[in-house]
């Protein structure tokens, strides 16, 4: 038991904990741990896990999103999806997963990304129009509203967070690997599956 404790408490595992609650001091005490998964990769490559603590960051400054319910079990699964995935991918291949699971907190958080048209004159963009952001802000513009200093993304950036936000993350990892003319061919299969549910990803993955 100890040795799993010490083994558990090692930051970014997966596991399950057992808690008895001793009534005459109203104190919790762990009784058993059940070990998921604990993401050995991320503790051996610095990029993986400061990619991570900014999840983590993330999750605690905004009290978990402020969600509650069924909200809350998405983000933890979601959360969950991205630990997984930023395991098994190369370190390079984390800023990825960092945009995604950014793009789907923000969606549960009540600000979904939505890049098709300009917030400040409303005209619709086109695919091949880049927009353009504040720094500290959530809104986008087109290029004729654009002000000076703002963060131009270009229209490749912007096509690929619009088209891959709704994808499930595990088919959408394998991407990052693939050439450019099997990733079209990929994106042209997972149209028809993309209400895939994450249920299929949990018998796929374990
Ligand atoms: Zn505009």
């Amino acid at each position: 038991m100890k040795s799993r404790l010490r083994v558990a408490s090692e930051p970014f595992g997966y596991i399950k904990v057992y808690l008895y609650h001793e009534p005459v001091k109203n104190q919790y005490k762990i009784t058993d741990i059940e070990i998921y998964d604990l993401f050995a990769t991320i503790r051996l490559s610095v990029v993986k896990f400061y990619t991570v603590s900014l999840w983590a960051e993330i999750c605690l400054r905004s009290y978990g999103g402020g969600l509650g319910g069924e909200e809350a079990q998405r983000f933890f699964q979601l959360l969950l999806d991205a630990l997984v995935w930023v395991d098994r991918l190369p370190a390079e291949r984390a800023v990825f997963v960092t945009l995604q699971f950014l793009v789907r907190f923000l969606a549960l958080a009540g600000y979904p990304l939505d890049l098709s048209s300009c917030h400040d004159c409303g005209r619709d963009l086109s695919l091949q129009e880049p927009v353009f952001a504040e720094a500290r802000d959530i809104s986008w513009c087109c290029a004729q509203c654009a002000r000076p200093g703002m963060i131009k993304i270009p229209a490749g950036a912007r096509r690929y967070l619009e088209k891959t936000q709704m994808m499930p993350i595990p088919p959408l990892s394998s991407i990052f690997r693939m050439s450019t003319k099997r990733r079209m061919q990929a994106r042209r299969g997972w149209k028809s599956q993309a209400t895939c549910k994450h249920s299929s990803r949990e018998s796929s993955d374990r």
